[in-house]
């Protein structure tokens, strides 16, 4: 069916935006709502957290391994975030999912999203925002992951990326996490029937069928 055919292409989908507006949150909803999606796990040199797992949240890596990575090419980006521990998105996993038809999602700070953008130019760009300050304030408080230094600096960083925030094609503010799921769900579709791989093969198989 024609129709179909939208079901299997699939889109480079970035989410960025400040540490603790809720990237993780509403990307775990969306990965338990949609199959055809999966996530991109990305490597890092920082230690891991409670309730963290190998292979789920990140690769967790010495900087020397980090190192290698980076001298092999295994990267699609990579930043060191707060100017202290290094993140990257391993390439290979990316691409394959792409080939196979099946969207990657990408929980990537701002820095390694314009990279990104770049070298993907039909990359899905989605700024998470928060509904204010004090609030995602509250939100890096209340998720009682990180020392209160470490929370200082994500937040100073959070005016800093807010300024990038007309780089994306799409701002979406997590105030009510149903909204915003919503919201990055209606972006995910018309990315998809607007994506150029899905055009190319409808009017392939439309045009196979009138020969
Ligand atoms: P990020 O991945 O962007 O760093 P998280 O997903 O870890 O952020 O969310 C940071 C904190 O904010 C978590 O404790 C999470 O439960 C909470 N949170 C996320 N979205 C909302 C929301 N819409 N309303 C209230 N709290 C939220
Ligand atoms: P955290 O330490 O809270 O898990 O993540 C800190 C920041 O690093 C978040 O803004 C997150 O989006 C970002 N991040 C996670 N993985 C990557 C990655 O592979 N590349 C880049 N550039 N940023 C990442």
């Amino acid at each position: 069916m024609l129709i179909d055919i939208v079901n299997k292409t699939g889109n480079l989908i970035v989410l960025s935006g400040p540490s603790g507006v809720g990237k993780g949150t509403i990307g775990a909803r969306l990965l338990e709502k949609h199959d055809d999606l999966c996530f991109s796990v990305s490597a890092t040199t920082r230690e891991m957290r409670e309730g963290e797992q190998v292979g789920v949240n990140y690769y967790y890596k010495t900087v020397q391994e980090f190192q290698e990575m980076i001298d092999n090419d295994e990267f699609l980006e990579y930043m060191q975030v707060f100017g202290r521990n290094y993140y990257g998105t391993p390439r290979k996993f990316v691409e394959e999912k792409l080939a196979q038809g099946i969207s990657v999602l990408l929980d990537i700070d701002v820095q390694g999203a314009m990279v990104v953008k770049k070298n993907y130019p039909e990359a899905v760009m989605i700024f998470i925002a928060p509904p204010t300050l004090a609030e995602l304030h509250r939100r890096l408080v209340g998720r009682g992951t990180d020392t209160e230094e470490a929370i200082e600096r994500r937040f100073a960083e959070a005016k800093t990326e807010l300024k990038l925030v007309n780089e994306y094609d799409y701002v979406v503010v997590n105030d009510d996490l149903e909204l915003a799921v919503e919201d990055v769900e209606c972006i995910l579709r018309s990315s998809r029937l607007a994506g150029k791989e899905y055009k190319d093969e409808l009017f392939r198989t439309l045009n196979a069928e009138e020969a």
